[in-house]
């Protein structure tokens, strides 16, 4: 294509609600445009990648013997009702009304839609192994939808979800489908971590997320350098032996003012001890209890640990675990919010693995502007349960092999889960197994964020000046930057590499826009197609063209009877390298 005659709107100006690179770069460089608050149209750059970035996908998923189908996007509220998440989903779930009144939304996903049509017509085991994937436009209405693609409302997901006899065949189709997400990695050159991940309320029991590391990325994960082992911060077991005290001999617990002092910091300097020897005490709120749970000050609650815990050790119904309101701390505490205590508190009381160690430390004292110093558990309160409470983090000792985590910033691009039975027991998606008896199908379900991707890819390959695309997803794998458009040996030489290159099956898109030669060089970095020509009417004199990979900071000339040869060959090896 020629860009005189292209859709391609760069822009110099950042756009003001941006705050990640990616967002920024894709606006400015005429990839995507805003139509309302996490809703983007794709521009003819933006979709060329969005298409070859599906392409990848829709190969490994075919290769994995995954068949493509396309669901409606639109769903009656009916099959929610089935599956109970009509009420569960809560106000991502966009919800309208047809002409008639009868209720539909937009999917989010289509775990509802795929189990009605399999059970439709899967009745035996001798159809089954089934493994059905669709690439389409979801909508959730996110609260904070942010950072451009990222996180959008609107936005692209591949989908795929496997229909299995029994746990052990899901198992098996789980792993093709996690296989086939690392290739899928691997090929858009990403530097992922395929970590274990919670399974949610959802409860099956298995599950990765495949995490693109950058420092813009929402979630946080640990990594075990000695085994290799990876989850998110939220999963990741955390090795601490419990029951061993620090040792220090105990010491005698007296009660001091803290006029104002809340928060574990405010504290830690009014008393001048660090946050290691503070211990605080959350309240948190069960479906008809309150619990205190115990933290070292400078450890982060893990509420998804928790809920498990009190549902295990505790045996307490937990829906959902919230934290109690100011009010509610009141209540429990008699105290205002930053002063609760463990000592004389009249609800069960749990301890992370790491409070278990600590010895002489400080803790709230149930009263306005008042701690306790030099507590010790056992001696001046008794504990419930200990667990493992916290999140994950650097420095960690890994449970699984003794070594320490490292942590990092990720991306979710992908979410591979073991589903089990719970959306065919619920919708009754049973089959009939060799002894003509009905038992539910095991499913799996596997998504990766076509459009999230996208960003993902930005997030990892830029520079100030703009994005670099790796070969296999760039719009354009070549761009041809004429100088002088208004000089005729330049143009017509311009034209013959152009065609040239076309004819080898290389993609190229040729700049002959009438713009001075600073803004030239200024949109191809911004763009950044991974290779650039340069013809001017110098080069033309010597009969050289320049080449200048966009990652590389090198530039050679080439003869301008080679030229085309050339790329295509070096076009042709970058490609092969995914
Ligand atoms: P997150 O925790 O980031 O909200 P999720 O767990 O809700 O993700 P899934 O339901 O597993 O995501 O969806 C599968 C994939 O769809 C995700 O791995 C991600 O790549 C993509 N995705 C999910 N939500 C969004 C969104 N709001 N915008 C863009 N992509 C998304
Ligand atoms: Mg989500």
């Amino acid at each position: 294509m020629r860009l005189s005659t292209m859709f391609v709107p760069t822009r110099k100006e950042d756009p003001a609600d941006a705050e990640v690179v990616s967002h920024k770069l894709l606006v400015r460089g005429g990839y995507i445009r805003m139509l309302a608050r996490g809703i983007y149209s794709f521009l003819p750059l933006g979709w060329r990648s969005v298409r070859k970035i599906e392409a990848v996908v829709r190969e490994e998923m075919n290769r994995a013997g995954a068949q493509e189908v396309h669901l409606p996007a639109v769903q009656p509220s009916e099959l929610w009702e089935e599956s109970g998440r009509w009420t569960d989903y809560g106000p991502e779930l966009l919800r309208f009304e047809d002409r008639k009144g009868g209720e539909f939304c937009f999917g989010p996903t289509h775990e509802e839609v795929i189990t009605d049509l399999v059970r439709g017509d899967i009745k035996s085991y001798k159809q089954l192994p089934l493994n059905l994937y669709q690439i389409q436009t979801k909508f959730r209405d996110e609260i904070r939808p942010r950072f451009g693609l990222m996180r959008g409302r609107e936005f692209v997901m591949k989908d795929a979800y496997s229909f299995d006899t029994d746990l052990e065949a899901a198992e098996s189709s789980y792993d093709a489908m996690f296989d086939a997400y690392e290739r899928i990695c691997n090929r858009l050159g990403f530097d992922f971590r395929a970590v274990e991940a919670d399974t949610g309320n959802i409860g099956g029991s298995r599950s990765h997320e495949f995490q693109v590391l950058a420092e813009t990325g929402e979630d946080e994960i640990v990594s075990c350098p000695e085994c290799g082992y990876a989850a998110n911060v939220e999963r990741a077991e955390i090795g601490v032996e419990a029951g061993e005290r620090d040792g220090a001999e105990m010491v005698e617990m007296s009660t001091v003012d803290t006029p104002e002092a809340r928060t574990i910091e405010e504290i830690s300097s009014f008393l001048d001890r660090p946050a290691e020897q503070i211990v605080k005490t959350l309240i948190y709120k069960t479906d008809d209890t309150k619990v205190a749970v115990l933290l070292r000050g400078d450890h982060q609650a893990n509420p998804i640990k928790i809920a498990d815990f009190l549902r295990e050790k505790l045996d307490l119904e937990v829906t959902s675990l919230e934290m109690a309101t100011d009010a509610e701390i009141k209540e429990v505490t008699n105290a205002p919010v930053g002063f609760a205590g463990p000592i004389e508190i009249d609800i069960p009381i749990v301890a992370d693995l790491s409070v278990e160690a600590m010895s002489n430390f400080v803790v709230g004292a149930n009263k306005a502007d008042t701690h306790h110093v030099d507590v010790n558990h056992g001696r001046d309160f008794d504990v419930t349960a200990v667990g493992d409470l916290r999140l994950a983090g650097a420095g960690d000792t890994c449970a699984q092999c003794g070594g320490i985590f490292e942590s990092h910033r990720g991306i979710e691009v992908g979410h591979v889960f073991l589903l089990g039975d719970k959306y065919s027991q619920s919708m009754e998606a049973n089959y009939l197994d060799t002894n003509g008896k009905h038992q539910p199908m095991q499913m799996g379900c596997y998504g990766i964020g076509i459009t999230r991707i996208l960003a993902a890819v930005v997030e990892q390959n830029h520079d100030d000046d703009g994005i670099i695309w790796p070969m296999p997803i760039a719009p354009y794998q070549v761009l041809l930057t004429v100088l002088h458009t208004d000089n005729d040996d330049v143009m017509q030489a311009a034209d013959a590499i152009y065609e040239g290159l076309k004819e080898q099956g290389v993609e190229v898109v040729m700049d002959d826009r009438d713009t001075g030669i600073g803004s030239k060089f200024k949109d191809s970095d911004l763009i950044g197609i991974p290779l650039r020509l340069t013809l001017g009417s110098r080069g033309i004199g010597n009969g050289q063209v320049e080449m200048k990979w966009r990652d590389s900071d090198e530039q050679f000339d080439v003869p301008v009877d080679e030229v085309v040869d050339r790329v295509a060959s070096e076009v042709a090896a970058r490609m092969e390298k995914h």
